[in-house]
């Protein structure tokens, strides 16, 4: 067997706080226990939110908790064209359209399905998207396509899943239900997911399976936060050939009002939490972490 390989993603639109410490902990502790390979990858597709001194802030962060990473440290947003190149792909099979509603259009729509019952959430209690791109005809699709709109590009989860049949995967750690074992997919709970949009030919969604294979990635180990997500992610490693990693979602840290940290609670930052004088192996444990 090739020795796993694990890797730690963060987007670099924040500070890393001590929810992303465990992440990065626990799979640098896995990598090195088992003989792996630890790489760092650097999920800046939003050109947008990201900036580089968030960036240069990780690497010095993650150096001084004692980590190190394999190099080069993969970058998303070098990788635009692979991103634009799956997403052709998946539209001449079929299994995309367009939406061409804006944000507010979309809220409006949500707020008026709403009154008539309540219009079902993802499980980021998003709503799902009720627009009319998948009723479109291709002819109108491409008439506004051609007007020069904005739009997204949706996956058609009910026929990707239709193709792509019955999929589980294998949880070594636990959904928020305490899902673990073989878990059934249901990506259907997401709707007809974004993958790209024009401006911007990736999403989350897509980088991820697409990374995570051509890095060779075998052990997934990330926040509980992302667990459904992984429903979205066996589709499309099934839609794309892609091999199928094993996966362990861990429980996420909690400020004292057991909310979850968000890059804007900044007392929770590792660079604050240094400031104060605490030790690396300080951070490691309020990470929850065991000293590896
Ligand atoms: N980039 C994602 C984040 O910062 C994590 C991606 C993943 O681990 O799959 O939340």
């Amino acid at each position: 067997m090739p020795p796993p390989v694990f890797r730690f993603a963060p987007s670099p639109n924040g500070y890393l706080h001590l929810g992303h410490a465990r992440s990065a902990l626990l799979n640098f502790d896995l990598a090195r226990a088992s003989g792996g390979q630890f790489l760092l990858r650097i999920e800046d597709i939003d050109t947008a939110r990201c900036r580089p001194e968030f960036e240069e802030a990780i690497y010095e962060d993650l150096d001084w908790l004692g980590l190190s990473w394999e190099q080069p440290v993969r970058r998303q947003s070098e990788h635009f064209d692979l991103y634009r190149e799956t997403l052709v792909r998946l539209d001449q099979e079929g299994l995309l359209y367009r939406s061409f509603e804006s944000r507010t259009e979309i809220a409006r729509l949500v707020a008026e399905r709403d009154t008539q019952g309540r219009w079902p959430r993802d499980p980021d209690g998003a709503p799902l998207y009720p627009g009319a791109g998948a009723t479109q005809s291709a002819s109108e699709q491409a008439r506004l396509e051609q007007s020069g709109l904005p739009f997204a590009l949706r996956l058609k989860v009910e026929a990707a899943m239709h193709q792509a049949g019955h999929l589980t995967w294998a949880e070594s750690g636990e959904g928020p239900l305490g899902e673990t074992g073989r878990v059934v997919a249901q990506p259907q709970a997401w709707g007809d997911v974004v993958l790209g949009r024009k401006e911007t030919p990736a999403s989350y969604h897509l980088s991820v399976v697409i990374d995570d294979a051509v890095q060779g990635v075998t052990h997934i180990v990330r926040g509980q936060d992302l667990f459904w997500a992984t429903s979205v992610h066996r589709l499309l490693q099934n839609l794309l050939g892609l091999p199928e990693p094993a996966y362990r979602h861990h429980a996420l840290v909690r400020d004292e009002s057991g909310a979850k940290l968000s890059k804007s609670s900044q007392s929770t930052a590792i660079r604050a939490l240094r400031a104060t004088g605490l030790s690396p192996g300080d951070v490691r444990r309020m990470a929850g972490v065991e000293a590896g």
